[in-house]
């Protein structure tokens, strides 16, 4: 069977090029459609990436010859479904909201299914915000959606925001134990290249620490109770709990998301040897599904007492992987650790590709 032809919108951008250097010899997807800005529209695709980020050439030359399309034009986008060369869009956008949402929800309304990266949707009452592996159920609001909004194939589905990560799927394994989160402290050290691109100025990040994010806290507060919550009348019903107060904070750091939490159960509360069981032997679908971007174990824990590190621990399993380190007793609350995850891989695009391998074992994308 031939790999299913993809495109990626807001291709040029950091996290756009992270999607095109881990699609680069995937089992079942292959870049065949680039877009991005009026800025880049009509130049190969080398060309107007060239000299930006890491500038590794980490694309094929097939890729590179890609001529960049205008993703406001969707006329583009629908041709290149109708000559065979896009199935469906990975969203990589950056710019205004509601511009990102009205142009999603155009290609979903011309059939191209969007699984993206922007926050756009993220609020969206019928757009699922998946972490493949705690809410894979919530692609059963997909129908619902198609059949709400008069689309046949086209369909929106969402990640969440890149400074949750870290702790998301440690909390939902100690749910799934049974040991219930009451109340949560993080502090994020968020890596500048989060901040797409190009970033944030130099003279900032050099020597300091912005305590300051726009929208990341209120994001990283509100966003796990979408994930965590329960489909209901056509929609999902927020969880009520963990409480969550967040600060956020950039660092001047390449790539890695950390996060240090403090934590208090809203019932039983597992001792320190449990919950490293717990994380140790945590799996889900995408792991018994074997698809081919899930990490072996979503998370490792780490028994150094100086780990996790952005630096030694961000690429752990195909940059997949959540790292758990620090972990202790709370004075205040019940536990404290420390987690790590890549924000531009697990964050962004290795979490949108994970979340199409799963929409399509489904039978959402062909
Ligand atoms: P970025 O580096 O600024 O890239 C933005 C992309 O959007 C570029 O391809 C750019 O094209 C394109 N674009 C900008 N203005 C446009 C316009 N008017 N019309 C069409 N395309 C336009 O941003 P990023 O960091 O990759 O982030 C992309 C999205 O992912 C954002 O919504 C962000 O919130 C989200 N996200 C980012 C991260 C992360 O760690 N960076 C993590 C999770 C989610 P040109 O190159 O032609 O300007």
């Amino acid at each position: 069977m031939g790999k299913i032809p993809v495109g990626i919108l807001g291709a040029t951008g950091m996290v756009g090029q992270q999607y095109i250097a881990l699609l680069e010899g995937h089992p079942w997807f292959e870049v065949r459609y680039a877009a991005a800005s009026p800025r880049s529209a009509g130049k190969k695709y080398a060309e107007a990436v060239a000299g930006r980020w890491h500038q590794v050439k980490t694309y094929s030359d097939a890729v590179g010859a890609l001529i960049v399309e205008d993703a406001n034009d969707l006329s583009r986008a629908v041709k290149a479904v109708k000559g065979g060369d896009c199935a469906f869009v990975f969203s990589a956008l950056e710019m205004g909201k509601e511009e990102i949402r009205t142009l999603e929800s155009a290609y979903a309304a011309a059939g191209i299914p969007v699984i993206s990266n922007a926050s756009a949707h993220r609020w969206t009452g019928d757009v699922p915000m998946l972490i493949a592996e705690i809410n894979p159920h919530h692609t059963d609001l997909i129908p619902i959606q198609r059949t709400k909004r008069g689309w046949d194939r086209g369909f929106i589905v969402v990640k969440p925001n890149c400074s949750i990560q870290s702790y998301m799927i440690p909390l939902y394994a100690l749910i799934k134990a049974g040991y219930a989160a009451g109340r949560l402290f993080v502090t994020t050290l968020q890596a500048v290249s989060g901040a797409g691109y190009p970033g944030v100025p130099s003279l900032d990040m050099i020597d300091n620490v912005v305590p300051y994010i726009g929208g990341e806290e209120e994001k990283s507060e509100q966003e796990p109770l979408k994930i965590l919550g329960t489909l209901k009348d056509g929609g999902i019903k927020n969880a009520p709990a963990p409480r969550i107060s967040a600060h956020c904070n950039r660092v001047p750091v390449s790539d890695g998301h950390t996060a240090c939490v403090s934590l208090e159960f809203a019932g039983p509360k597992p001792s320190i040897d449990t919950v490293k069981e717990i994380w140790a032997s945590f799996t889900a679908l995408p792991q018994e599904l074997d698809l081919p971007m899930a990490p072996k174990r979503p998370i490792i824990l780490r028994d150094e007492a100086d780990r996790p590190q952005p630096r030694k621990d961000r690429d752990a399993d195909k940059a997949m992987a959540v790292t758990v380190g620090r972990i202790r007793p709370c004075n205040i609350f019940d536990l404290r650790f420390t987690c790590l995850s890549h924000n531009t891989v697990r964050g962004a695009a290795g979490g949108g590709i994970l979340n199409a391998e799963l929409l399509k074992t489904k039978g959402y994308l062909s």
